[in-house]
């Protein structure tokens, strides 16, 4: 898989470079990419934004730069199989599921935005060229897209074949389909007694069975307490 980061700011992305993520980037796994926008200005200030049009405070950033670097960077032919995402607020919850579908793709570019955000044409632009997803991290606002390209960079690396020392990790966490979508039981590991706390018995019992259903109660009655929007009915049905 191909990543590539289009920012003001190409230094957030060095991070990558540590960790699970370094060690898939060394393992040829992922090919990381990170781009100054700046280098696609012309002039002395290497400006990359404008006042908005229609009035208003803030800057919105300009579409030019934007254009030469995708011509550069991906090329000026339409090709699905090219996945752009634009972080924003404004755009679709990114979820487990979005990041599945991203995990199989061959090539994602992330732009990341500033400011206000970014010149509208420019989606409109790549949209017309390439997969577009507007993904948003939750309801809260960041100064930049470059903190949620690296969330979202790590909840899809992760689900890459290959990533995981153990993929059946992959199969027991929270939304995945392994756990009906629900969010994880609570973990526990050694000492048994820790601070006046103790493990739950039925952990400590050696008994496969209980143990999975405890698990279970505990990942239903989570998930009702605290996202309830994630419970189904066939999972409530069945308890
Ligand atoms: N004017 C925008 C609004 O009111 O929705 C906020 C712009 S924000 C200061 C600058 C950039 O941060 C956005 O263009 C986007 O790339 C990124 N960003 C901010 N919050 C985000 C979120 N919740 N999810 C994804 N990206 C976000």
């Amino acid at each position: 898989m191909r990543l590539d980061y289009l920012s003001i700011f190409p230094g957030y992305f060095d991070v990558l470079g540590i960790s699970l993520l370094g060690k898939a980037a060394v393992n040829g796994l992922v090919d990381v990419y990170a781009h100054d926008l700046r280098d696609w200005t012309h002039d002395r200030h290497r400006t990359v934004d404008d006042t908005p049009c229609g009035g208003g405070a803030g800057m919105v950033m300009k579409p030019d730069p934007w254009g030469e670097a995708f011509d550069e960077i991906i090329g000026t032919e339409p090709d699905p199989s090219v996945h752009v995402v634009f972080p924003s607020p404004s755009g679709e919850p990114f979820t487990q599921s979005v990041a599945h579908d991203l995990s199989s793709v061959e090539r994602i570019v992330f732009c990341c935005g500033r400011y206000e955000g970014i010149d509208h044409r420019v989606i409109d632009y790549a949209r017309s060229m390439w997969t577009v997803h507007e993904v948003s991290l939750g309801d809260y606002v960041l100064n930049g897209g470059e903190v949620a390209a690296l969330a979202i960079t790590e909840a899809v690396v992760r689900l890459v074949p290959g990533f995981m020392g153990n993929p059946q990790s992959l199969a027991e966490e929270s939304f995945s389909a392994g756990q009906d979508g629900l969010l994880e039981y609570p973990l526990f590991t050694r000492p048994v007694s820790w601070r006046g706390l103790d493990v739950p018995e039925v952990l400590m019992s050696g008994h496969h069975g209980r143990i999975a259903k405890w698990r279970r109660d505990e990942s239903i009655r989570l998930t009702r307490e605290r996202r309830p929007d994630l419970t189904d009915s066939d999972v409530s049905a069945r308890h």
